[in-house]
């Protein structure tokens, strides 16, 4: 089951970082978790980041059944999920409270994807110190997906990066707009901060905010803006933005797809 332990002394990274149970998935055993999802090829030029939103997904893609699977409020990963968002917020009034948390499966050729990366990552550096993690990602909803137990099915807009995430997970964003840490994907551990950037553009009345594994590997530590950001060096795998400075709250960059996976919906009010 999940569970989050508290790294911060492992100083080889020298950041403070979450890790959790990456079999917990796995061996959630609320329902029996869809696994006949089709394999198709994802081409959408969609641009998705904490700080920068996305394109949305090429319709032409989306002809694929991804049912989302509900959590159960009484199950040990939905209590743990649900103290993880609280226990992150950082900021006033007090957390928004977690309506419903839905188990994502994104396309398998992603999952396999991010499967072989993660094992590089370990292959190089050592599998203690892939540096999994959950960060939250904030984006835009065009739908209420979620909203009850009936909304099972991502949509097809373009407009909503959300179903689209949940769909074929990230796309690294062209470049196109400022951002702090230049073209990558950003989640945060910070719910609220992740929070900050959601948008509900369906006329839902919950926000919706998606927990993800990302490959932190071995992190660049950076505590300033640095937008022309475009390639880490030989032997990162991350950047991690470390508050203090000019910064108020962390931030996670990785900049190849195959670093992350949405694996949580969480929608909350
Ligand atoms: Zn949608």
């Amino acid at each position: 089951m999940l569970s989050i332990h508290d790294n911060s002394e492992d100083s080889k990274h020298l950041c403070d970082y979450e890790d959790y149970d990456e079999n917990a998935s796995d061996a959630a055993d609320w329902s029996d978790e869809s696994s006949d999802l089709e394999e198709d090829e994802r081409s959408e030029e969609e641009g998705v980041s904490v700080s920068e939103e996305a394109d949305g997904a090429n319709p032409s893609k989306d002809n694929e059944d991804r049912t989302l699977v509900e959590v159960p409020p009484s199950h040990v990963t939905f209590l743990d999920i649900q103290a993880q968002f609280e226990s992150q917020w950082q900021r006033t009034p007090v957390p928004p409270k977690v309506h419903k948390i839905y188990s994502i499966t994104c396309s398998k050729q992603h999952i396999a994807k991010f499967d072989r990366y993660q094992a590089e990552v370990g292959q190089r550096i050592g599998l203690a110190n892939r540096n999994i993690v959950r960060y939250w990602h904030g984006t835009t909803r065009a739908c209420r997906v979620g909203d009850n137990s009936s909304r099972l099915n991502p949509c097809s807009s373009r407009d909503c990066s959300l179903c689209s995430i949940m769909k074929w997970s990230y796309n690294l964003p062209v470049r196109k707009a400022y951002a702090r840490f230049g073209s990558g994907i950003y989640t945060s551990s910070t719910s609220s901060k992740a929070f900050d950037y959601h948008r509900e553009l369906g006329g839902s009345k919950y926000g919706a905010l998606l927990l993800n594994e990302v490959v932190a590997g071995n992190p660049l530590c950076l505590t300033d803006s640095c937008p022309d950001f475009t390639q880490l060096p030989s032997g990162y795998d991350s950047v991690q933005v470390i508050p203090g400075r000019s910064l108020v709250y962390d931030e996670y960059v990785v900049y190849t797809e195959a670093a992350i996976r949405p694996v949580y919906l969480v929608l909350c009010k």
